[in-house]
């Protein structure tokens, strides 16, 4: 369809192929093969397939085209390829671009996954990686080199929600010819206008606010034709982290709701962030909806809104963090987010464990930090349940 429509329309109908059956719903066409007419066709298949012309579910498949195209629709990207998780995203985006010797610059405030490929596995390879501080302009400035390769970041930093300005560092980046591939997670792609900001290549964990309900894992890598049928490709079809044609089903149907989630979500983590902004059990209440983050004005630019995800930090460290999150009767406690369901971790704890002490200070990773991913409950009683369990602390 045409991108003069609204993205709420294109997320209902684009990408979609119908059998000969003329189904409504999308069908799941679960098959790993394809049956070639002749010994020739097969042949001819092989030698070079149209866009809908498949040969193997590792390489593509009919339902999992349905969900690349649509998603690329809502991003306004030329092309998407869909991956097993959110990680065969990051990982095979940074992975299909760079060789040995080449120079990464990245955010230092990351998902501790996507930091483990950075620090661990692609320096193995070769590859050299300065960190810095993503909010800082200068550091970016003075850390790209003119034999960068890439620039990597979160949007939106996972846990501390630090927003990173995509359009001066894309400016930054393209300067010194460096790609810049953006993990827009936090700021989904209901929000997200990144592609405009300036980022090359973006990157969704899937399995978050486009499944949305909690039931599989998915990743999606967003960019040019170009780079993603002749760069990303070959190297997600040849390594194996394709998505599987039941999660693109799911996530398929995911994008048909997404926008109303995640706006539904955003206008009542404002609302929680906004009642307990000042409670005197929190040192903190970090939401970059609320006009005290220091990067409001940034978020509000980029994203419209603050997102769906706040964090809260408990006054009295670990003991009383574990206390609120004990004493909660809706929130559960977990790790995914963009979730129905409210979803609150202990990043010290649990996601970002592995990080040594100094650089969860330098990150702001408290041991009162909580991560809050705002579900579709009533704001109202949220934020009953959050007061109540304060009071327990
Ligand atoms: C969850 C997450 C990922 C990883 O996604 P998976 O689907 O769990 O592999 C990567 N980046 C960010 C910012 C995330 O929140």
């Amino acid at each position: 369809m045409t991108d003069k429509l609204h993205a709420r329309t294109r997320a209902i109908h684009d990408g979609t192929r119908r059998s000969q059956y003329g189904e409504v719903s999308e069908a799941l066409f679960l098959t790993q093969g394809f049956v070639y007419d002749s010994a020739e066709h097969a042949e001819q298949r092989f030698l070079k397939s149209g866009p809908d012309e498949f040969i193997y579910a590792r390489y593509g498949n009919p339902t999992v085209a349905m969900f690349e195209d649509r998603i690329a629709s809502l991003e306004g990207a030329e092309d998407a390829f869909a991956t097993a998780s959110g990680m065969a995203a990051v990982s095979g985006a940074l992975t299909s671009i760079l060789r040995a010797g080449d120079h990464v610059v990245s955010a230092r405030a990351l998902f501790g996954s996507c930091l483990y490929v950075l620090e661990e596995i692609l320096t193995r390879y070769g590859v050299e990686v300065t960190f810095v501080d993503g909010a800082d302009l200068d550091a970016w400035d003075a850390a790209i080199r003119p034999d960068t390769k890439v620039v990597f970041f979160e949007s939106v930093a996972n846990p501390t929600l630090d927003v990173v300005d995509i359009e001066a560092v894309s400016k930054l980046a393209h300067k010194q010819g460096a790609l810049v591939v953006v993990d827009n997670v936090f700021a989904t792609p209901v929000f997200s206008k990144a592609i405009s900001q300036g980022a090359d290549v973006i990157v969704y964990s899937a399995t978050k606010h486009i499944d949305g309900q909690g039931r599989v894992l998915g990743g999606v890598v967003l960019g040019t034709r170009d780079f993603i049928r002749g760069t990303l490709e070959p190297y997600m079809k040849h390594t194996g982290g394709s998505m599987s044609p039941f999660n693109a089903w799911v996530m398929l149907k995911g994008l048909e709701t997404m926008s109303l989630r995640v706006h539904a979500q955003a206008a009542a983590a404002l609302e929680v962030a906004s009642a307990l902004e000042g409670h005197a059990k929190l040192a903190r209440v970090v939401y970059p909806g609320l006009k005290g983050h220091a990067q409001h004005a940034l978020a509000i630019k980029q994203m419209e809104q603050g997102g769906t995800v706040i964090a809260l930090d408990v006054k009295g460290g670990k003991e009383a963090a574990f206390k609120f999150l004990n004493a909660l009767t809706i929130g559960v406690i977990s790790n995914n987010l963009g979730d129905a369901k409210t979803i609150l971790t202990h990043p010290a704890t649990t996601t970002h464990q592995r990080l040594p002490q100094e650089q969860k200070d330098t990150l702001g990773i408290t041991d009162g930090l909580v991560r809050v991913s705002i579900g579709l409950e009533h704001a109202g009683d949220l934020i009953a349940d959050f007061t109540a369990a304060l009071e327990a602390v």
